[in-house]
């Protein structure tokens, strides 16, 4: 495994590495919080270890930015110093996936790791890929097609499909495709239409059937090509 350890403290930082190392394991590691921001961006690792008490940026911060802000999903082991139920509920709610308190076991650690990317591959083998009918579209990739040929769009084109195929064959009304594609701050009514042209004629427009219905004062939604009109 690649592992970004990120531990201001030498002597903890010194034992991690003389027990991960041979086990074969690939280490990187950053003494504060901003280094191991900077690396967690850079490279991609199969887990991340987490202090939370750090200088400059702590682990809550740092985990809260890599997930809101760089949109990074590698999982996180967090590790608290003190046993206090706010740093634990604080480290869950920036999006870190297990946590340990010190002094922990490092044979712990090692089985608390594995079981953390062996939850993560199996999330990633799973996939978010979205399916309807011919339909297909990977949010990771950002690559859509039907009937196996690929169906380009723009990136306010792409949000609107995958909203559109979340939902499939239900309606997906107006306001929830604007709230998806411009949040609160909305544009006047014809934008939407005139993504909703260009997805059309990506989606629909080479193709016999429209999969891509408008239903009329309310929204709009997906149907199967033989799913009739
Ligand atoms: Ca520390």
């Amino acid at each position: 495994m690649r592992i970004l350890i990120v531990e201001d403290h030498p002597d903890i930082l010194a034992n991690l590495y003389g027990f991960l190392e041979p086990k074969g394991h690939v280490l990187d590691s950053a003494r504060n919080g901003y280094a191991g921001l900077a690396l967690a961006s850079e490279n991609q690792y199969d887990v991340i270890v987490l202090d939370i008490g750090l200088p400059g940026l702590n682990g809550i911060e740092l985990c809260q930015k890599l997930r809101e802000e760089l949109s990074i999903a590698t999982p996180v082991l967090m590790l608290t110093a003190r046993d206090s139920l706010s740093d634990k509920v604080a480290g869950f709610d920036s999006g870190a996936d297990d946590y340990l308190i010190k002094p922990f076991s490092l044979v712990e650690l090692d089985v608390r790791l594995k079981a953390l990317v062996r939850r993560a591959e199996g999330q990633h083998a799973v996939s978010h890929k979205l399916r309807f009918g011919d339909l297909s579209f990977d949010p990771d990739t950002q690559e859509a097609s039907r009937e196996g040929r690929p169906v380009v769009l723009t990136r306010t084109g792409y949000i609107l499909l995958r909203t559109l195929m979340q939902a499939a064959p239900r309606i997906v009304p107006r306001e929830t495709l604007e709230q998806a594609v411009w949040g609160e701050d909305r544009p006047d009514s014809d934008a939407l239409r005139t993504h909703i042209h260009a997805l059309r004629q990506a989606l629909d427009k080479p193709y016999e059937h429209a999969m891509l219905r408008t239903v009329a004062g309310v929204g709009f939604r997906l149907v199967l090509p033989d799913a009739g009109s």
